[in-house]
């Protein structure tokens, strides 16, 4: 992919304390954003690469700054969730599910309507769409006034960026605007759920919207196969983006499985300089002269966890490890979310102590 500068970058920073007046910076993103171009703004989950969803060639403007396969579609981002009627078929139990936890981080997927362009849906018949709570992104999409397909805004393949820094490091020069909104506050991409015919829900992606939290709403879900482990030969793939080598550091990442204390003697037996993820009750107990430790959180802190997660793993990755380890998330909750993230950026690797 060309990694040189192919525009002029607008930047501004906008908190969500100063929403109450009209804000100047979110009128240009608007504007920018109704005239096809494209424009990155904060949400709860992760940052977003925004276009106008009607418009085929602003989408395709998403593709070609993220360097994102074509195949791979897009989520519809929404100022208020009975603005799905426009863009698919919505059945009663997304309006349930709108009550129950929208704004938030859930998408849905549903069948498209016509005006949903092939480059949003990468040529599926359905499409994601995602109502978001951050009201830098609530703002935004008013003042647009047309939906916005937002992909997570890192370079196709990196880390989903959480900061205005990342974003930043990704996308300098490559889009119309960026909005500075300070940090996310989940660090982990939406949960993805797609409404079945028979009203069964199928969870494609764990996010903050967890499976407890589904399944106490009442929802029969199912957990696609890929969320917990690798696609197996011939398998059907039902969300596109599942396919994609995906937040992988540069250096190999391996998951550990086992107590803490084999992990020590595991870590301690490495050769080379490597890197441990340890959550923070762990971090006096592993002082080796070889391996630099990044802390996770506390091991029962999982928003503290999911929300560090990324930040390491750029992080990490710019100091040119032999090898990268972290202990394998439990997949209660958030964890899930954490779990499938992590499998995804270690390929799979786990290692049984
Ligand atoms: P991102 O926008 O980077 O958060 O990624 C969006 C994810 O949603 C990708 O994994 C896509 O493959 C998935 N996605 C978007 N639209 C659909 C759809 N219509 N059917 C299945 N998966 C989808
Ligand atoms: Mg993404």
């Amino acid at each position: 992919m060309e990694d040189k500068r192919q525009r002029e970058t607008v930047y501004a920073a906008v908190c969500a304390d100063c929403l109450t007046k009209k804000n100047e910076s979110l009128a240009l993103a608007g504007k920018l954003l109704r005239e096809g171009g494209t424009v990155i703004f904060p949400t709860e989950t992760v940052y977003g690469l925004g276009a106008n969803a009607l418009d085929p060639d602003a989408a395709a403007r998403i593709y070609a700054a993220k360097g994102r396969p074509a195949d791979n579609p897009l989520i519809v981002h929404i100022a208020e969730p009975e603005e799905a009627d426009t863009l698919c078929d919505c059945p009663p139990l997304y309006a349930r599910l709108a009550r129950a936890f929208m704004p938030g981080p859930l998408t849905v997927i549903m069948t498209a309507k016509p005006c949903v362009p092939k480059t949003v849906t990468a040529g599926l018949p359905t499409v994601a769409v995602r109502c978001p709570a951050h009201p830098v992104a609530h703002a935004l999409l008013l003042e647009a006034g047309v939906p916005v397909a937002a992909p997570s805004a890192n370079l196709s393949g990196s880390p989903s960026p959480t900061c205005f820094l990342h974003v930043k490091e990704d996308m300098d020069g490559r889009v119309d605007m960026i909005i500075d909104g300070g940090e996310c506050d989940y660090g982990v991409e939406s949960t993805i759920v797609k409404l079945e015919e028979d009203g069964t829900l199928l969870l494609l992606r764990p996010g903050a919207v967890t499976l407890e939290d589904l399944t106490a709403f009442g929802a029969r879900v199912t957990v696609a196969p890929a969320v917990l482990g690798a696609l197996k030969e011939g398998e059907t793939v039902l969300s596109p983006g599942m396919k994609y080598r995906h937040y992988a550091p540069e250096a190999p990442l391996y998951l550990l499985d086992g107590s803490f204390e084999n992990i020590r003697k595991f870590l301690a037996d490495r050769e080379g300089r490597v890197a441990y993820l340890a959550y923070d009750e762990e971090m006096a107990s592993i002082a080796l002269p070889h391996v630099t430790l990044y802390s996770l959180g506390e091991m029962a802190d999982t928003p503290s966890q999911a929300k560090s997660l990324f930040r390491i793993l750029r992080e990490a990755d710019k100091e040119n490890y032999d090898a990268i380890y972290a202990p394998l998330p439990s997949i209660r909750g958030l964890g899930m979310a954490l779990y499938n993230r992590m499998i995804r950026a270690a390929a799979h690797q786990i290692i049984k102590l």
